[in-house]
Order: structure tokens, then C-alpha cells, then sequence
């Protein structure tokens, strides 16, 4: 470990805002206050200043029939419009997207290119017949085809559903199955890794089992041989050829469907979430600007996520293009054609701002640092991280090495369900602790709660709630209202229930634990597993590690660990006992794990977090349950092996 880095570790860790972002907090203060006093008075301002409506909105909440609660509606706007015509006129030469193939091409497309490109699409669209509220699948990679897609859809009313194309034609079946689809658009093969992912060839395995597809628009990007049904499949360029870049966006009401979108699968069967307009765009717009502190005429901003999570949906498509940004979209793998990949793209393009996911900077991290030093990264100046709690010790790395220290790091809570983000710094205006998402967004009404859902005073920990309304949130679960009120509104009546734990600090700092069904009860004593894993890998031979609570007879449950080593160690029962007396100084003695498993990789969803559920069920020799969002399902098999060895059990 370099001296720097150590001395980082040593501090009391808190971030002190930046001065260079002085300024935009002077711009803030007061914000918070602002929005607690009439947060519906926030959004709705936000919604004026920052969209173009055909009807401008009078109506901002409508609480008559909770938990379907409304927003704006009885405004009339067009996303498409919204992100790419309105900014036309002064600005179509700005590039939206600079886009870098995983083989190494690259294309530039300006607003002006985009809206053209959407414009034709969309009349592509409407020659099939395709009308307001149809639902479309869209099973691509990251090309360019894939935003404007979706735009083209945005600009006709038509409902997408973005299935991430690292998913099998299983998982892109039973989706299109339960939102029921017209058509399918994909591409005959997308790049990941130096190979080809067969999209075409899956979705023909996926549509031979759903009946209601009409059409497969299918994008010529590799040469990948794929079979043409006749009258159903339809090239993408045969599909625009002659039309007119001209398509005149639809007035949609603001509570019309934008789209359905299946969460990532992590704790059991995807739920179709569906999104409306109108409360959508106004909290990805003001979130994306205030958090990530957008300049449109100077800033390169890369979301290194795949659109075909919410976090791409939001913060690689409409907040960005509807706030004119200069965006970044690479293809392939982080490690193709090898690990300085990322850290290439932001040289060459001069990245201002970069967005991924604590599984990515733990890769990074263990990869080594080597990799990154190489390379000129001085051109950002401000880091975001999403999808997991982020471990202090990835936070410091993240901070050390691609920050330069320097640049503040907005720590992001939000989910699928939420559309936008909900807790997170806002850059130069709140100081930031590494494992920390610190506080809700200006308009987000947070609390953490007992059992009985009563607030837990500052402190202390319990289950994270919403407890008003906000544009963005979801409207119902597709098709399955009912679950939909189950899911998130049962337990603590009155309040939106993510799923999530959480703890706050003296400061009203949010720590947030992971899933509540992940907290384990010790001896009577409730551990987060996130709290172990992040003790874990403090320690400088860990990489990564997952831990889980399996049933034991003496303490209710035992705390059993799964830990990736750094590349160049090598795990011996000596590490064992240093392993688990690290967590017993760091944690307490009663965190320290009953049994820690050396493995090369962990299960991970195809988003990329740790799947829990699979390492307890392998913990307590259940039968493995449903794996069908597992990235690595072979190496569910290898750790179950190594368990049973029970080599480290103590
Ligand atoms: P499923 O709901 O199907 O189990 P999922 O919850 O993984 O899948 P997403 O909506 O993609 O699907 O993920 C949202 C979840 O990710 C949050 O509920 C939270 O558990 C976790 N998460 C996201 N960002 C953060 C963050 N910054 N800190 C802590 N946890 C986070
Ligand atoms: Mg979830």
C-alpha cells in the first residue's frame, strides 16, 4: 500500500467538499430546507423549469388512491422531444454520443444525427402498424440503435422494455410473455469479451415461444450469419431505408406508460416495474443535473452501466440527453482487449465525469493499480458509484486512484422502483464518508424505522422507508397490481418500503446495510452482512467477499464467509486466522465468521451484485434455487464444492 493511501485510510474519514466545487454549493444552500418546506412545490417547479410541455401541468400530486399515486397529470409533454428537438436549434452539432466499439471502431453522433436517425426509425415503426401503448422488447447491446430505440418508441407512445442483452432467451422470453410484446428489435450479434453474443440466434429461440410477436428488427453489427424468417424478420436498415428523418413527436399525457422495466433479479423472480412520463423525466433531469453537476457546453460524462438496467435508462438515455450532455457509450468488457480498457476510453475522450458500480471498482482493484497509472486522468473531476453499498476500502481506492483525490465521489441510492436517484452527496455541498450515500435528494422524504415502524432515533439502525410520494417512483408492478402493494407498501403502512437496511449516524448520515433479508440475528445480535464484507475487505488481501447467516443450532445463525484474494495472494489457514481476527478488531468478536471459503469468484447477477441467497442455500446444503439472472452459474457449483470440504470450518 502506497503512503498516501495509507494515510487516507488513517483519517477520520470525512471529505470535505472540494474548492473548486465552491461555487455550485453556494448555488445549493438552502436547497434541502427549500424542498422539506414544500417538496411538492419543488418538483413542481422542477417540472416547468426544466421540461418542454405541450400542456404544461396544474395538477402536481394525486393521492386519491394510494399507493397509485400520480403526478403532473394533467400535463401533456413528448420525451423524445424533450432530449433531442428542443435542443436542435442552438445546439445540433453538439455530439450526444461519443461511442466506442468493443473492436476498436468509434462513431460520433450529434443531436442533430440522433434526431434524424430516431425520426426514421420511428416511422420504420409506425409503416408496421404499431400503436400508442403497444409494448416493444428491445434485446441489444450497447450500440447506438439501442438509445434510439427507445427514443423512437418515446416519440410514438410506444411502451419499451429493454431486456439487457446478457440475459438468455429464457429470461427474454418470460418477459416478453408477462408484458406481452408485439415486436422484438435485437441485432444479429453483439461484441463482449472478443466474442460474439448470438442476439438473433437467442431471440428466435426466445419467439418460437411467444406467440404474440409480430415482427424481429434485427441491426447488422457483426457478421454473424443469422437466419431470416420471411414476412416476420426484418432488417433494421431495409426497415428505415427511404424514410423521412421527420416524425412528428405524440403529445402523451404525463401518466401514459414510458416503459417496463424487470428488476435485476437479485432476491428471487424479476418484477416488471412500469414508469410513466411526465414524473419521470422531471426526477431524472433534476437529479442528473444536481448530482452529477452537469455542464452541458464542457463536460464529457461516461456512464460505464448497460442500458439495459434502470441506471442506463436514466442516466445514460433521458437525464442526460433531456439535460443536452455529452455523453460516452462503450460496447464490450472493461477487460477487452485488456484491463486498461476504461481507463483508455477516459484518456482519449477526456472524461469529465464517470458513473459505475462497486462490483467494477472492485474488479479494478484487484486487476491492480498498474493498469490504471498508465494512463492521463486528469481530466475528471467527479466519481459516482450505484447498484451495491460500496465498501470504504473500494471507496478510498476510487478515490486515491482514479480520483487523484481530487474529485468528490457521489455514493448513489436508488432502485429500479424508484427511477431516479433518492439518497446521495450532492458534490461541493455535502462532505462525503467513504460507505456512505450520505442524505436524501432535495423533494425525498427518508426515515429509518423498527419493527413497528416507528422512526429509530439518529444513531441507530433498522429498515430504510420513503415516506412521501416523488415523480419518479413507480406506478405499479406490470400486470400484478396486487403484488405490487404487497411488495412495497404493506409493511409499514403509509410508507414506501424498499427492501433496504439501513443505519444513520449522529450526523443523520445513511448507511445503507443491504437487504433486510440479508441481516443476520448472531446470538441475538442483528450483523449486516455488508458491514462483515466491508470489514473483510479492508484487509489488503481481499478483493471481494459475500457473507451470509446460516443456521446454527448454538447461535441461532453463524456467519459464513466466501472471500476473493487480491491477485497475487495466495490463501493458507494462516490468512484464515488473520482473516477472522481482522473482522473480530474491526467489527467485535461477535462478528467474526464461523467459516471463511478461499474462491476465485463469487455468484453474481448478470447487473453484477453478489447473489447472497445462492451462498446460504449452498451454506445450508439446501437445493440451489432459481439462477436464471446468475452470471457465473459454474461457479456455484466449485464454492459448494469447497464447502463441503468444510476445509475452513471451524
Ligand atoms: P430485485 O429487486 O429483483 O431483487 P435488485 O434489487 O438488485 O433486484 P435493482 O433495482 O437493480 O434490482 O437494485 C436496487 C438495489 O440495489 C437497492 O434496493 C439496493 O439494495 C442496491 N443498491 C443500489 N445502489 C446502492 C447504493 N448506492 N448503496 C447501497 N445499496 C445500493
Ligand atoms: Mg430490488
Amino acid at each position: 500500500m502506497s503512503k498516501a493511501l495509507e494515510n487516507l485510510l488513517r483519517e477520520d474519514r470525512k471529505f470535505e467538499p472540494s474548492p473548486q466545487f465552491t461555487a455550485q454549493a453556494n448555488a445549493r444552500s438552502g436547497i434541502h430546507e427549500e424542498a422539506d418546506a414544500d417538496y411538492q412545490g419543488f418538483w413542481h417547479r422542477q417540472a416547468l423549469e426544466r421540461i418542454s410541455w405541450y400542456k404544461e401541468p396544474t395538477q402536481v400530486l394525486d393521492d386519491s388512491n394510494p399507493p397509485f399515486f400520480k403526478w403532473f397529470s394533467d400535463g401533456e409533454l413528448n420525451l423524445s422531444y424533450n432530449c433531442l428537438d428542443r435542443h436542435l436549434e442552438s445546439h445540433g452539432d453538439q455530439v450526444a454520443y461519443h461511442w466506442v466499439g468493443e473492436p476498436g471502431d468509434t462513431r460520433s453522433l450529434t443531436y442533430a444525427d440522433l434526431h434524424a436517425e430516431v425520426g426514421r426509425f420511428a416511422n420504420g415503426l409506425k409503416s408496421l402498424g404499431l400503436e400508442k401503448g403497444d409494448r416493444v422488447a428491445i434485446y441489444m447491446g450497447m450500440i447506438p440503435e439501442l438509445p434510439i430505440a427507445m427514443l423512437a418508441c418515446a416519440r410514438l407512445g410506444l411502451v419499451h422494455l429493454v431486456v439487457f442483452g446478457g440475459f438468455s432467451s429464457e429470461a427474454l422470453a418470460s418477459r416478453i410473455l408477462d408484458s406481452d410484446c408485439r415486436i422484438v428489435i435485437t441485432q444479429d450479434g453483439a461484441w463482449r469479451g472478443g466474442k460474439v453474443v448470438p442476439l438473433k440466434a437467442n431471440t428466435d429461440l426466445s419467439v418460437v415461444q411467444t406467440p404474440g410477436i409480430e415482427h424481429v428488427i434485427v441491426v447488422r453489427r457483426t457478421d454473424n450469419e443469422v437466419a431470416m424468417m420471411d414476412g416476420r424478420d426484418i432488417w433494421w436498415h431495409d426497415l428505415v431505408e427511404g424514410q423521412s428523418t421527420q416524425c412528428d413527436p405524440v403529445a402523451l399525457n404525463a401518466e401514459d406508460p414510458l416503459y417496463i422495466l424487470y428488476t435485476s433479479g437479485t432476491t428471487g423472480k424479476p418484477k416488471g416495474i412500469v414508469h410513466t412520463q411526465g414524473g419521470y423525466l422531471t426526477s431524472v433531469v433534476t437529479t442528473h443535473s444536481f448530482v452529477f453537476d452537469i455542464k452541458p457546453d464542457s463536460d464529457v460524462y461516461w456512464c460505464a452501466a448497460d442500458i439495459g438496467w434502470v441506471t442506463g435508462h436514466s442516466y445514460i438515455v433521458y437525464g442526460p440527453l433531456a439535460n443536452r450532455t455529452t455523453g460516452v457509450m462503450y460496447e464490450g468488457a472493461p477487460n477487452f482487449p485488456d484491463f486498461s480498457r476504461f481507463w483508455q476510453i477516459i484518456e482519449d475522450y477526456k472524461i469529465t465525469i464517470f458513473y459505475t458500480a462497486p462490483t467494477a471498482i472492485r474488479a479494478f482493484m484487484k486487476w491492480g493499480d498498474e493498469h490504471v497509472a498508465k494512463h492521463d486522468l486528469t481530466s475528471l473531476r467527479l466519481l459516482g458509484t450505484v447498484g451495491e453499498p460500496i465498501n470504504p476500502e473500494a471507496w478510498i481506492w476510487y478515490h486515491h486512484n482514479i480520483g487523484n483525490e481530487n474529485c468528490p465521489i457521489v455514493d448513489t441510492w436508488w432502485q429500479t422502483e424508484t427511477g431516479s436517484i433518492m439518497i446521495t452527496p450532492l458534490p461541493g455541498a455535502i462532505a462525503t464518508k467513504p460507505g456512505s450515500a450520505t442524505m436524501p435528494f432535495p423533494g425525498i422524504a427518508a426515515d429509518v424505522v423498527d419493527e413497528e415502524g416507528r422512526s429509530v432515533p439518529l444513531g441507530g439502525g433498522g429498515f430504510l422507508t420513503i415516506t412521501k410520494p416523488w415523480p419518479s417512483m413507480a406506478r405499479t408492478i406490470y400486470g400484478d397490481d396486487q403484488r405490487y402493494i404487497d411488495t412495497y407498501w404493506t409493511r409499514f403502512p403509509g410508507s414506501y418500503f424498499p427492501g433496504d437496511g439501513c443505519k444513520r449516524d449522529e450526523e443523520g448520515y445513511y448507511w445503507l446495510l443491504g437487504r433486510v433479508d440479508d441481516i443476520m440475528l448472531v446470538a441475538g445480535h442483528n450483523i449486516s452482512t455488508t458491514e462483515v464484507e466491508s470489514a473483510l475487505v479492508s484487509h489488503p488481501s481481499v478483493a471481494e467477499a459475500a457473507v451470509v447467516g446460516r443456521k446454527d443450532e448454538l447461535t441461532g445463525q453463524a456467519i459464513a464467509a466466501f472471500v476473493t484474494l487480491r491477485a497475487s495472494v495466495e490463501g493458507d489457514e494462516a490468512l484464515l486466522g488473520q482473516l477472522r481476527d481482522h473482522v473480530a478488531t474491526t467489527l467485535g468478536p461477535i462478528a467474526k465468521p464461523a467459516s471463511i471459503v478461499f474462491t476465485n469468484d463469487l455468484p453474481k447477477t448478470r447487473s453484477g451484485k453478489i447473489m447472497r441467497r445462492l451462498l446460504q442455500d449452498i451454506s445450508e446444503n439446501r437445493q440451489l434455487g432459481d439462477v436464471t439472472t446468475l452470471a457465473n452459474a459454474d461457479i456455484v457449483q466449485e464454492i459448494a464444492d469447497m464447502a463441503d470440504s468444510g476445509s475452513a470450518d471451524s
